[in-house]
């Protein structure tokens, strides 16, 4: 789970990271209200969960109330690369002087920590691994060792960072440590963390991403959720026990194992298509498990034609076809479906579709034939 940079910073606090001080409003008169009680000047945040929002126009600086109201009122409403901003963190500005990168992520391959840390921060890091990759110092944790000072502080050296900012930013380091452990955080990532002018560090952006596996340790998490935005189409397909995820396209995915599914998803992009959800239904290619599927695909109104990918295994294709004749019977669907049947049964099962073949409902031969047939019915 991801979190608004609001609540990264709520989190990075308890952990006693220090961050500029401010308030959430969802209104103009609420950001208002919360400048009169940090005082002047103030940046006015979007909050969405996306980076690169000062790019955006999602983050400003205000010095008085008018220009607050300007800002706030602009911003609220905005769309950052598909993303609508309903909320703002307003806080206190700092003056900079310098902007490093700090984070903490799982390094998987190697079953450890992974720190990364730069001088050069404030813009993306990838920008900084591509250009510049040596100013970026790694530093591979190992978990059962962890991160203490003196080890930050040789790091801190490494990444050269300011004299002034190494002792500071060094105790930080491990409080950040902390929190991305103790705080079983998959990320945990400052960019930029800050030096001002009078010599403090802390941190101007949090961007956390918990690990849900840890959840069960952690009631709290709740008020997180709670201001989760889920997509429609994957609380639906949640609450019919599906194995969704929503995507951008046109061409609506059902298909058996999430191997088959990735590929499917592949195929459609190769003949120049775009999957508009990948969706594994599993071994349970039953008339229920069908309908719930098409029923999801089909609420999604951006979805102009649907590929049913199935390679019968222990799932045969002819209980498959069953499947689908009476999940049709029960749910209405308007956009063609592509069916592509292979595997076991797979004769019986293009049988018993024979009858019922039409311009909406189609079979074809192979996965490269059906994904060609169901990306050209997307842009008929
Ligand atoms: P992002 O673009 O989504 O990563 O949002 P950030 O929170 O990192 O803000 C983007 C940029 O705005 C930062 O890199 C800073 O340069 C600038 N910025 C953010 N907060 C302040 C502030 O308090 N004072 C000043 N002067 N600049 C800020
Ligand atoms: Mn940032």
């Amino acid at each position: 789970m991801d979190l608004f940079e609001y609540q990264g910073k709520q989190y990075f606090a308890r952990y006693g990271i220090p961050v500029s001080p401010g308030g959430v409003a969802d209104t103009v008169e609420q950001a208002v209200a919360v400048a009169d009680e940090v005082g002047y000047p103030v940046v006015v945040k979007a909050q969405v969960k996306v980076g690169g929002r000062g790019k955006a126009g999602g983050v400003k600086l205000a010095a008085d109330e008018d220009e607050l109201r300007l800002h706030a009122g602009n911003i609220l409403g905005l769309d950052i690369k598909g993303h609508v901003v309903h909320r703002l963190w307003i806080e206190r500005s700092s003056d900079i002087a310098r902007e490093y990168y700090a984070s903490f992520t799982l390094d998987r391959p190697n079953k450890k920590h992974l720190g990364m840390l730069s001088a050069q921060g404030g813009v993306e890091i990838e920008v900084v691994a591509e250009e510049n990759p040596d100013a970026i110092a790694m530093l591979s944790i190992d978990p059962l060792r962890g991160l203490d000072l003196a080890a930050a502080r040789a790091w801190v050296d490494e990444a050269t960072l300011d004299e002034a900012a190494r002792e500071q930013a060094a105790a930080l380091l491990v409080r950040l440590y902390e929190c991305y452990t103790k705080g079983d955080c998959d990320l945990a990532e400052v960019n930029p963390l800050i030096l001002t002018p009078d010599g403090r560090v802390h941190a101007l952006d949090a961007k956390v991403t918990l690990d849900e596996n840890a959840s069960f340790r952690h009631p709290e998490w709740e008020e997180f959720r709670a201001t989760e935005t889920e997509d429609p189409r994957e609380k639906m397909a949640k609450e019919k026990g599906l194995n969704y995820i929503g995507l951008d396209g046109d061409v609506g995915i059902i298909a058996n194992g999430a191997g088959l599914a990735m590929s499917t998803l592949d195929v459609v992009n190769q003949v120049g298509g775009s999957a508009a959800n990948f969706l594994d239904i599993g071994g349970g290619a039953n008339a229920d498990v069908m309908a719930a599927a098409l029923e999801v695909i089909h609420s999604d109104p951006k979805v102009k034609s649907i590929f049913v990918n199935i390679f019968g295994g222990i799932t045969r294709v002819d209980e498959v076809a069953k499947g689908v004749l009476e999940a049709l019977s029960r749910v209405t669907i308007t956009a063609p479906i592509v069916l592509r049947l292979d595997g076991t049964n797979a004769t019986q099962g293009r049988a018993i579709l024979a009858a019922h073949l039409s311009d909406t409902l189609i079979t074809e031969p192979t996965m490269l034939d059906a994904a060609r047939r169901a990306v050209a019915l997307a842009k008929a």
